[in-house]
C-alpha cells in the first residue's frame, strides 16, 4: 500500500525537505502566543528565504500599499497563517538534487508548479480571497509527490519519465501502473508528515476529485487546483491552445493576466522557464518532417511516399494514443473533454438532446485495500470492458479519472439515458473478475444529466457538475443505483 511504501521511502532519508528555518517557522506558528517578532527573527536567519518572502510581499500579487522593507512588515502584512506555509513552500524550491533521476528536470517541474500556484491563487482570489495564499501553496505543492518519486525511487521514476516524455506528463495512471503509487498520494503523505494544516493536505489529496472531500474550504482549494492545472498546461505549452475546459474557466484576457503573474512568480523563485516546450512544438516538428520530405527531389518516388505514409501513420498513432487511457483502453480525460466540447457545440447548434452519465465504482477503495492495487486495476479494466459492451456505437465512453467513468450519449433524452445507465449498472453488477483464487464483484453508481434544447450561458463544466450532483445523490441513497435530472430544470445546476 502507498503508505508503507512511503514509510520505506522516508527511511531512505531522501525525501524532499524544507529548510530548517521554514520548519521552525511552521512549528512556531502552531504555538499560541507566538509573536510576529519571534517569527521574523527566525526567518531572518535564512537570508535566501527572507529575500524571497520580501520579493513576494512587494509583488503586485500581494498588492501592498507601500514598499515592504522588513521581514517583520512582510509577516504582519501576509499574516502568520500565510507566512508559515509560504515560507515552507518557498524554501522547497531550492531542492534541486536529482542526479539519480536524470530525466527529472527541476526547472520544468518547478515552472509547472509555479504555473499551477499562480493560476490557483488567481482563481481563489476571485471566489474566496481569504484563502488565496493557501491556494498558492496548495498549487505549488500539488505535485510535490513527483519530487518524492524522483528522489525516493529515482531509477523507476526515470524509466517512467523516459516513457511519458516529461515530468509534466507523468500522470497518476502511468505512475500507478509503473510504481504502484502516484504523486497525489505521496504528496499528501509528505505534507501530512510535515504537519501542514489538514486543510492543505486534504486539498492536495483530493486535487483530482474535489468532490470527494466534504470540507468546503478544502473542496474549494482542490477544485481551484484542478482547474489551475488545466490552465498551467496551457501556460507551460503542454496544450497548444486553451481547451474548451480552460475557456470555460478563464477568458483570454484573464489567461494573459495569469500568465504575467506566473512569470513574475517564477522570476521571484529563481525558476528558469527556458526548458518549457514551445506551444505547438510537436506539431511543428511533424510538419517540418513532412515538408522536408515533400521538398526532396524524388518526391514522387515510391520509397518517399511510403515513408511519408509511415510518418503520417505514426503521427496518427501517437495522436490516438494520447487520447486513450492506457489501463482500460477507453478514452482518457483529454478525449472526454474534447468529445464533450464537440457534442456540446453540436447540441447548441442543432438543439439536439444530449446526455452525460458520470459513473463511479462503489467502495472501490476497500476493494483495493482488501485485494491490492493489481486486483483493483483488473476490476477497472473489467468495468470498462463491461460498459463498452453495453453502450451504443454512437455513445462515447471515457475514464474520467481514478475509478470514475463517463459516457456521453448524443441525441439521447433523459428517459433513454436512464435506460442506458440501468443497462450499464446491471451489467457491471453481474460481472465477476477472477483474481488469484478469488471471485471479485463490483457495483457502480451513476449520475445522469440531460439537456434537450438551447442552453445559452451554461458551460460543459456545469453540465459535468450537474451530473456529479446526481451521482452524489446516488451514492448517498445507498450506491448501485442511478439518479437523473434534466438541465433545463434550474435546480440541477445548484450545488
Ligand atoms: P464510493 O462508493 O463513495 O465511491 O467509495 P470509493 O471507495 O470508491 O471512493 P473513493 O473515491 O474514496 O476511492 C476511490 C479509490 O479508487 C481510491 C483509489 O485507491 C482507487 N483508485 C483510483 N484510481 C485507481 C487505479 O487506477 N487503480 C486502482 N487499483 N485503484 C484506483
Ligand atoms: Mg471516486
Ligand atoms: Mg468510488
Amino acid at each position: 500500500m502507498a503508505s508503507s511504501l512511503f514509510e520505506k521511502l522516508a527511511q531512505t532519508q531522501r525525501l524532499p525537505s524544507p529548510s530548517a528555518t521554514a520548519m521552525r517557522v511552521l512549528q512556531m506558528a502552531d504555538q499560541e502566543n507566538v509573536s510576529i517578532n519571534e517569527v521574523a527573527d527566525t526567518l531572518i536567519s535564512d537570508p535566501a528565504l527572507s529575500a524571497r518572502l520580501l520579493k513576494y510581499a512587494n509583488s503586485p500579487l500581494v498588492g501592498a500599499r507601500a514598499a515592504v522593507t522588513s521581514i517583520r512588515h512582510a509577516v504582519t502584512l501576509l499574516g502568520l497563517r500565510a507566512v508559515k506555509v509560504t515560507a515552507l513552500s518557498f524554501s522547497l524550491v531550492s531542492n534541486r538534487d536529482a542526479s539519480r533521476c536524470p530525466r527529472f528536470k527541476f526547472d520544468l517541474f518547478w515552472a509547472h508548479a509555479a504555473a499551477i500556484a499562480s493560476a490557483a491563487r488567481y482563481l481563489v482570489s476571485r471566489t474566496c480571497p481569504s484563502l488565496q495564499e493557501e491556494a498558492f501553496v496548495v498549487g505549488l505543492l500539488s505535485r510535490i509527490g513527483k519530487l518524492v518519486m524522483a528522489t525516493g525511487l529515482p531509477a523507476e521514476y526515470d524509466a517512467l519519465l523516459e516513457k511519458v516524455g516529461s515530468v509534466m506528463r507523468s500522470a497518476v495512471e502511468d505512475e500507478r501502473a509503473a510504481l504502484t503509487t502516484d504523486h497525489v498520494e505521496l504528496g499528501a503523505e509528505l505534507l501530512g508528515r510535515w504537519r501542514l494544516p489538514a486543510l492543505l493536505v486534504d486539498a492536495v489529496r483530493n486535487q483530482n476529485a474535489p468532490d470527494r472531500t466534504t470540507d468546503r474550504a478544502s473542496r474549494l482549494l482542490a477544485g481551484a487546483v484542478k482547474d489551475a492545472q488545466a490552465i498551467a498546461d496551457v501556460l507551460c505549452g503542454l496544450d497548444a491552445a486553451p481547451s474548451e475546459r480552460v475557456r470555460a474557466i478563464v477568458s483570454d484576457e484573464q489567461l494573459a493576466e495569469v500568465s504575467a503573474q506566473f512569470r513574475e512568480i517564477a522570476g521571484m523563485l529563481d525558476i528558469s522557464l527556458k526548458d518549457l516546450p514551445d506551444p505547438g512544438e510537436l506539431e511543428d516538428r511533424a510538419k517540418h518532417l513532412l515538408a522536408e520530405l515533400s521538398l526532396a527531389t524524388h518526391a514522387e518516388n515510391e520509397t518517399i511516399r511510403a515513408e511519408k505514409k509511415s510518418i503520417e501513420e505514426e503521427k496518427q498513432q501517437l495522436e490516438k494514443r494520447a487520447l486513450v487511457d492506457s489501463l482500460t483502453n477507453v478514452g482518457n480525460r483529454a478525449a472526454f473533454d474534447r468529445q464533450l466540447a464537440a457534442e456540446w457545440a453540436r447540441a447548441e447548434r442543432y438543439h439536439n438532446s444530449l446526455s452525460l452519465l458520470m459513473l463511479d465504482l462503489d467502495r472501490f477503495k476497500s476493494l483495493n485495500d482488501t485485494y491490492g492495487h493489481v486486483a483493483g486495476d483488473e476490476v477497472l479494466r473489467a468495468a470498462a470492458e463491461c460498459m463498452a459492451g453495453v453502450i451504443r456505437a454512437s455513445d462515447f465512453l471515457a475514464r474520467y479519472g481514478g475509478e470514475e467513468f463517463a459516457v456521453i450519449a448524443t441525441e439521447t433524452d433523459v428517459e433513454a439515458a436512464v435506460q442506458l445507465a440501468e443497462r450499464i449498472r446491471v451489467a457491471v453488477a453481474a460481472r465477476t473478475v477472477r483474481h488469484a483464487d478469488q471471485v471479485l464483484r463490483m457495483t457502480v453508481s451513476i449520475g445522469v444529466i440531460s439537456r434537450s434544447g438551447p442552453l445559452a450561458q451554461v458551460t460543459p463544466a456545469q453540465f459535468i457538475a450537474a451530473a456529479d450532483k446526481q451521482l452524489y445523490r446516488a451514492k448517498r441513497a445507498g450506491r448501485n443505483r442511478c439518479f437523473a435530472a434534466k438541465l433545463d430544470a434550474p435546480a440541477a445546476l445548484r450545488t
